[in-house]
């Protein structure tokens, strides 16, 4: 899956979700989420992400390595 990191809090830009094939992008109060089971790891989102926000989970910067977790846990809680 891919994951949405730090620079997406209180941005929200929304191309991700323009650009996301299975629309598997939702929108939380403060950011975006990336489904994980539904995401297709087709890579669409990272390029057009104007703060540069999303990452493959291998790619994850080791400074947002909690927002693997984040992601996972938002769909847990809806
Ligand atoms: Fe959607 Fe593809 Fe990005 Fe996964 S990698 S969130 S399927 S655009």
């Amino acid at each position: 899956t891919y994951i949405i990191g730090l620079p997406c809090v209180d941005v929200k830009d929304r191309a991700c979700v323009e650009e996301c094939p299975v629309d598997c992008i939702y929108e939380g109060n403060r950011m975006l989420y990336i489904h994980p089971e539904e995401c297709v790891d087709c890579g669409a989102c990272e390029p057009v992400c104007p703060v540069e926000a999303i990452y493959y989970e291998d790619d994850v910067p080791e400074d947002q390595a909690e927002f693997y977790d984040v992601n996972v846990q938002f769909f847990d809680e809806i």
